[in-house]
């Protein structure tokens, strides 16, 4: 049970001045009821000595008096008086006055032998006067003595020897009712003197018996209330109470009964007590009254002593207790509000309190420096903590990362720990990383340069090796060696390796698909321009070969691209076994190949001609076993002699394979001088002229083929194709007249012409489709122009549009000469918000670095891996291998061709992400909202 210290101080305070107090109105009211005893014993003893002094004065008035009496001569010479005269009667006729004088209620005269010589007495005090004489007879006549007689009244009584005249001795008794000593007692000291007499005759005439007692009463005043009183009193105490004061409640008033002795007097006849009957009431009162002053005085005292002590005692024991207060708060951490709780009540005079206070305000302090400490450093363990689970759960994610071999090794190669990729991924027959290597070269440069890393360089050995799979499969693994400190200090090798295998493949294929037709795993155009400058740069002498195959929109249209396909890669098959070993080989476009013999000599070539002529002479015999024919028109020009240019080489080459053509089927023809000016170089010219005069004239047209997002199924997005038309109205195709225009240097012209015109026409379609966007061809020789930028945002500026509107297809990439200024174009064209597509990827110059190097946010796959991609199980594969490579460096993939709805369908199987072709929408004057229906 808690009891507050407050309280405990005032009660214990309290019982001690309630005790004090206590003691004190005891002590006091002690002291005032013995002091009043004290005074009723004085009181009393002062009563008696009254009484006794009245009765002694009474007793010399008595002897005067009688030595007078004596000397009359009527006793004094009795002896000589004559016969009649009667003693008896003198002394009777004599009383009255002397009753009178000295208030005499006896007088006998006795002689020398105890007879009575004569005697009277006062009748009024009806008692029996024989008893008396009785007691008197025995008197002895030689001493004066004083004595008392009672029995209706009491007498006091007093006798004197004297000598008669005849020298006979005799005795004179005087003698005096006592109700006279009481009614003086009773007027000097306002108390009442009642005298007992023992009475058993007189109870029945008495007026004032008390028979309980068996005697009478008699008293100096009120003798009816008196006599009352004493009846009652009588009821309940004896007699024998007497002996002592005793006091008596009566009718309301308070009495004290004190017995009182008169020595002075013998007692003879019947006995009698004295009582002093005093109304004690008004000073009972006094005493009650100053008693109870004491205890009120006392009280108050005590009242008034508690208030002080509270008072003195309250205000250190309230600061005590908020001491205790605050200490409590301690443990709760509420520093600020215990050091409070104690400034409120701080005061300025010193004391042991205010170094208790002190004391705890610095005890909170220190704790609240401490608790802060504490928690700082709590704080920084959590921390520490955290970063270490933090760091602990990124290195089990590491190890046990599926994709990476983690492992470490001592200087001594000896593998310490290993994660389970490369537990289950590297066939390994014990612990030491050499022997993982099965090349001496790679091994002793690795031993080299593991034992060259330094700690805390930061610096990685990295290189890549060919490592055994568990499952006997080859693995290229590209490692990366750090040299760290473990937690004993000692110096240790991290290696992560990254399986790159099938990156390897990827990257091969794309190499591979860089030089090569994917459809006749020949050459392709690109290794055709190699090849070409080469025998330009490293040869004296040589020949390029244009190999045509005749007819073949024929065999397309009625057979299908299937069997043209199929032709096709016959001729590239016969090509390769006739010419390999001869030149190299390659296919410029759809039905055009080319051989680049290097080293070979006019004579030689006719004869190789021959041959080649009739080796492509051929037939595939199809399922339906339906046969197809095929053959070639070959024509060749002669380095150095029919030209040292590539361009030029290219072009008579080309005339004279038209010269075939023209000779008829399965024809070869070497160039000569007058083949100049034919077919082709007329062709070329013409377009050129048409080509300036659509600039000039504003005759090129701009269509729009939209392209499909699979993935939400609308188009919100357009490529812009260029259209020419010859004087005649026919169309001539962009394919034909973009690469004339690209060798004529034509080609920017007519991209700006594009830029400014498809704007124009986004500004106005932009108020109706607010997301529309429009990729524009823009060709390499374009792109590499350092102000293609500034061309770029002029354009933006002036139709007012925003770039984020513009997606840049970047063609033709065969002929970026200068790659960093098309790097810098394209992210300056970024960076102000346009896209970059890079067009016709898989065929070409596309390769995988521009996908790493360019800012692309779209691929476009070559129509030709899309067209048919059902029945191409590999196109397929490449096309899902390069869409998802792509997504995953964050760009998306376009597939071209798309011509029927089995092809989308797979498209979106295999993840693209956007499909345009002519099952889309064909090119068309008006860019067309409609959304397309899955
Ligand atoms: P590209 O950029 O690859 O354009 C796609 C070509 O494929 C277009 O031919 C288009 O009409 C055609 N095409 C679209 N869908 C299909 C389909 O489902 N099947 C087939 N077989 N063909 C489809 P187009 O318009 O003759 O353009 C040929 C090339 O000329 C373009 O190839 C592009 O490289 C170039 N070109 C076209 N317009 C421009 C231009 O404005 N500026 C530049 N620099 N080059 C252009
Ligand atoms: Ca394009
Ligand atoms: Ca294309």
């Amino acid at each position: 049970m808690f009891i507050s210290l407050r309280w405990k101080a005032v009660l214990l305070s309290s019982v001690v001045l309630v005790l004090i107090s206590a003691v004190w109105i005891g002590q006091s009211i002690y002291g005032a009821l013995a002091s009043y005893d004290v005074e009723v014993q004085k009181k009393h003893q002062s009563r008696q000595q009254f009484l006794n002094q009245m009765v002694q004065d009474d007793l010399l008035k008595f002897i005067q008096f009688a030595q007078l009496i004596v000397q009359r001569s009527e006793i004094k010479a009795l002896y000589e008086q004559p016969i009649e005269f009667s003693m008896p009667q003198f002394l009777v006729s004599m009383l009255p006055s002397w009753n009178k004088s000295i208030g005499l209620d006896y007088i006998a005269i006795l002689a020398v032998d105890g007879s009575s010589l004569g005697e009277a007495y006062n009748k009024k005090l009806g008692f029996d006067i024989a008893p008396l004489k009785a007691v008197l007879s025995g008197f002895n006549t030689s001493d004066s003595q004083p004595f008392m007689y009672c029995q209706k009244a009491c007498l006091q009584l007093s006798s004197k020897p004297f000598v008669f005249s005849n020298g006979a001795a005799g005795v004179i008794i005087l003698g005096r009712s006592m109700a006279d000593v009481a009614s003086r007692y009773h007027n000097a000291l306002s108390s009442d003197l009642a005298v007992l007499i023992q009475s058993s005759d007189l109870l029945e005439n008495h007026r004032y018996g008390l028979p309980e007692w068996a005697h009478s009463m008699w008293v100096s005043s009120s003798t009816e209330s008196i006599h009352a009183m004493l009846s009652a009193y009588s009821l309940e105490h004896s007699i024998e109470n007497f002996q002592r004061s005793s006091s008596f409640s009566y009718e309301n008033s308070e009495y004290s009964f004190n017995r009182i002795n008169i020595p002075l007097l013998n007692r003879v006849g019947m006995s009698s007590v004295f009582i002093d009957i005093s109304n004690e009431t008004e000073s009972k009162n006094k005493l009650i009254e100053s008693v109870w002053r004491k205890v009120w005085f006392g009280v108050l005292g005590l009242v008034l002593s508690e208030l002080i002590l509270i008072l003195l005692i309250l205000g250190p024991i309230r600061r005590l207790i908020n001491v205790a207060k605050a200490l409590s708060l301690l443990p709760k951490h509420r520093y600020q509000e215990a050091v409070d709780t104690i400034a409120k009540h701080k005061t300025y005079v010193n004391d042991e309190l205010t170094q208790l206070e002190d004391n705890t305000i610095f005890v909170s302090n220190e704790f609240e420096s401490l608790y802060g400490k504490i928690q700082e450093t709590n704080a920084n363990l959590n921390k520490k903590v955290h970063s270490l689970s933090r760091s602990r759960a990124f290195l089990t994610r590491l190890l046990d990362n599926p994709s990476v071999f983690v492992l470490t090794q001592t200087k001594d190669f000896e593998v310490v720990l290993s994660n389970s990729k490369f537990k289950n991924g590297i066939k390994h027959s014990d612990n030491n990383f050499l022997h993982l290597f099965s090349n001496m070269r790679t091994k002793d440069a690795f031993i080299k340069e593991a034992q060259g890393l330094t700690l805390n360089t930061g610096k990685a050995y990295q290189h890549e090796v060919v490592m055994e799979s568990c499952e006997g499969k080859t693995l290229l693994v590209s490692w990366s060696h750090t040299l760290v400190e473990d937690e004993q200090g000692d110096e240790i090798i991290v290696s992560v390796g990254m399986d790159n295998t099938e990156h390897k493949k990827d990257e091969v294929k794309l190499k591979w698909l860089a030089n090569n037709d994917s459809l006749t795993k020949i050459g392709n155009r690109r290794s055709f321009m190699r090849d070409l400058n080469d025998l330009l740069d490293n040869h004296t002498q040589g020949a390029v070969l244009i190999i045509d195959v005749n007819k073949f929109k024929q065999i397309n249209d009625i057979y299908g691209h299937m069997t043209g396909d199929e032709v096709l890669i016959d001729i590239a098959r016969a090509l390769k076994e006739v010419a390999q070993s001869m030149g190299s080989i390659s296919r410029l476009s759809g039905d055009e190949f080319t051989v680049v013999l290097p080293a070979v000599s006019v004579g030689e070539l006719g004869g190789f001609l021959t041959i080649l002529s009739s080796a492509l002479h051929g037939k595939v015999t199809l399922k339906n076993k339906t046969v197809v024919e095929y053959s070639v028109s070959i024509g060749a020009a002669l380095f150095p002699d029919d030209g040292d240019s590539y361009q030029t080489l290219l072009a008579h080459a080309d005339m004279a394979m038209y010269k075939a053509k023209k000779a008829g089927l399965s024809q070869w023809h070497i160039f000569n001088e007058s083949d100049d000016n034919s077919e082709g170089l007329k062709r070329d010219y013409y377009l050129s002229e048409l080509i300036k005069s659509a600039l000039a004239n504003n005759l090129f047209q701009l269509v729009f083929q939209p392209i499909l997002s699979i993935e939400k199924g609308s188009v919100q997005h357009y490529e812009t194709l260029l259209r020419l038309n010859d004087e005649l109205g026919n169309g001539v195709s962009p394919a034909e007249f973009i690469p004339v225009s690209e060798r004529l240097g034509l080609i920017r012209d007519i991209d700006n012409w594009v830029l400014d015109n498809a704007l124009v026409r986004l500004s106005e379609e932009l108020e109706f489709q607010p997301d529309l966007k429009i990729s524009i061809n823009v060709s390499a020789p374009t792109l590499q122009m350092n102000e293609y930028p500034m061309i770029f945002m002029d354009a933006i500026k002036k139709h007012n549009v925003d770039a984020k509107h513009i997606i840049i297809e970047l063609t033709e990439t065969a002929y970026i000469e200068n790659f960093k200024q098309v790097l810098d174009n394209l992210t300056i064209l970024t960076d102000e918000g346009a896209t970059i597509a890079l067009d016709d990827f898989g065929v070409g110059f596309s390769s995988f670095s521009y996908l790493k190097q360019l800012p692309l946010r779209y691929v476009k796959l070559d129509g030709s891996y899309i067209k048919d991609l059902r029945n191409h199980p590999d196109n397929q594969v490449f096309v899902k291998s390069i869409s998802d490579m792509v997504t995953a460096f964050g760009m998306r993939a376009i597939a071209e061709f798309v011509e029927d709805k089995a092809t989308l369908d797979m498209l979106k199987e295999l993840g693209v992400y956007y499909a345009q072709g002519y099952y889309i929408g064909r090119p068309d004057s008006e860019l067309l909202s409609n959304d397309f229906h899955l």
